[in-house]
């Protein structure tokens, strides 16, 4: 079976063909940064991360490219409200750029400690001021663009494919039912290109542009820099559901005026919401949850990836301590279950990271592998995916150096860190191999009391052999080693 992926575009599973062959190009909008990521935003980036890591899997040379919105983006995703950046940093007493570059850091941190890959390309908006222009010209010269009230909008009216990926109805677009009009706009949902005429006259950010000082509108910035990297069509773009009305439809708009090429993008990936209780978790509502806070409440951040793999990216996933304290004990139990396999394996354990053996590939554990393929195939299956590999973890007739070897391949996936999980517990080691000597020491002195010498020496020299030596002092014998 080769990669199906839902195409939100048309609403159906498709086979992934790519532009070019072996090579995938995937843009997935990436973070505002004027606060700390949520952990419904973390589910977003793990999706990402899911999807580019099952690429490569498949044997995809991948693209991954995410943009950092550190200008621009309001609180209404439509000309709305607020500049998100520009309260942040009035509220922190810094500036924008100090907000921005704290944020980024703390994002990074995060999806590092969530095993989330680092994107190929990380681009910053406010380093690609030069390229949003140049693509608001190319909408403007092709006639989509008008002045209004000071801004520079996009005309939707004068393209027809708009609303087709949110599957918006045309009466829906003349009532204007989802968003207060804007006297200065043709069509309620014409879109700023280019503010000139702000609406806070503290904008700490402002360029210099043909039409006039000011900054770019939010959707821009993802058309200017998904083509600078990925090219003027590409393969997938993904992003919370959230971005399907307004943001990616917008951008599709954008680009495709500008181009004049259809599609911009072949697949759309759109993943559904982490909930809290009945509500979406949201930065904007200040109630949200970090990966820190969980980390301070003794969670690890796998427990928390684990969390996310128990569900599938496109079906909402609820949060609650029950559900992630059922990921902690599900993880602790796969960690228990590879160590004991490598204990059974003896020496035998494979390093992560190595070519499959032959009794993999023509084996049992291969039935597992190939089923985890399907799954991860399947739209990214990651439930079924983890359901494979706990299979494979479990069946009796898969020698354990193989299940290891198998799982570790597995791991190229699910980013759980398997190889780290199965590495025998130090301290626990260390703990068992105290209290061995412990035991042997009392032997040893109980043998010396019964004028068993050649018991005691034969205890004092098997533990030399180990590295272990022994010294009589006047508080009783005490150990070291070597
Ligand atoms: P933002 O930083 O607000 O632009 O959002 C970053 C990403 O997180 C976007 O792809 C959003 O669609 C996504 N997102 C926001 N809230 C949630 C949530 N509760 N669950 C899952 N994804 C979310
Ligand atoms: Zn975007």
């Amino acid at each position: 079976m080769a990669l199906t992926l839902f195409n939100t575009m048309g609403r159906k599973a498709e086979p992934f063909e790519s532009l070019e062959k072996g090579r995938a190009g995937f843009y997935g909008c990436g973070p505002t940064v004027y606060n700390y990521a949520h952990i419904g935003n973390l589910r977003a980036y793990v999706t990402h991360d899911l999807l580019v890591r099952t690429l490569r899997r498949l044997g995809y040379e991948v693209t991954h490219v995410m943009n950092i919105t550190d200008v621009g983006h309001l609180s209404g995703d439509n000309d709305e409200g607020e500049d998100k950046m520009v309260k942040s940093a009035e509220e922190r007493g810094k500036t924008v750029l100090e907000v921005a570059d704290f944020y980024t850091r703390s994002f990074f941190s995060d999806t590092g400690r969530l095993n989330i890959t680092r994107p190929s390309v990380v681009c910053k908006a406010t380093e690609h001021i030069g390229e949003m222009i140049d693509l608001i010209k190319r909408i403007e010269a092709a006639g989509f663009a008008y002045s209004a009230g000071g801004n520079l909008c996009f005309d939707i009216g004068k393209f027809p494919r708009y609303g087709d990926l949110a599957l918006l109805r045309p009466e829906e677009l003349r009532a204007g039912a989802r968003i207060a009009a804007d006297e200065n706009k043709r069509n309620p949902q014409d879109f700023v290109l280019w503010f000139t005429k702000s609406k806070f006259g503290n904008q700490a950010l402002a360029w210099d542009s043909p039409w006039g000082r000011g900054y770019p509108g939010w959707h821009i910035e993802c058309s200017a820099m998904s083509i600078k990297y990925l090219g003027e069509q590409f393969d997938i773009h993904g992003g919370g559901i959230d971005h399907i009305p307004i943001h990616h439809t917008n951008e599709i708009a954008q680009s495709e005026a500008a181009t004049g090429k259809h599609p911009w993008v072949k697949y759309w990936l759109h993943n559904e919401f982490l909930v809290l209780g009945k509500d979406k978790m949201s930065k904007s509502s200040g109630g949200f949850l970090t990966l820190q806070s969980l980390i301070d409440d003794g969670y690890d951040p796998l427990d928390y990836r684990y969390f996310l793999l128990g569900g599938h990216y496109r079906s909402q996933l609820q949060f609650s301590r029950e559900a992630l304290d059922g990921a902690r004990n599900a993880r602790k139990s796969l960690g228990d279950r590879l160590r004991l396999l490598a204990e059974r394996a003896g020496g035998a354990v494979p390093a992560a990271g190595e070519a499959l053996p032959e009794t993999v590939t023509r084996g049992r554990a291969a039935l597992f592998l190939k089923a985890f393929d399907k799954a991860l195939e399947d739209d990214l299956s990651s439930p079924r995916a983890l359901a494979e590999l706990w299979g494979l973890l479990r069946d009796p007739e898969t020698a354990p150096a193989d299940a290891l070897a198998a799982a570790f391949n597995m791991d190229q996936a699910l980013g759980l860190d398997l190889a780290k999980a199965a590495a025998p517990d130090r301290a626990k080691a260390d703990g068992n191999l105290a209290r061995e000597i412990e035991a042997l020491i009392a032997e040893r002195a109980a043998a010396k009391k019964a004028k068993d010498f050649a018991r005691a020496d034969g205890i004092r020299a098997s533990l030399r052999e180990r590295g272990i030596v022994l010294e009589d002092g006047p508080a009783g014998t005490v150990w070291r080693k070597v």
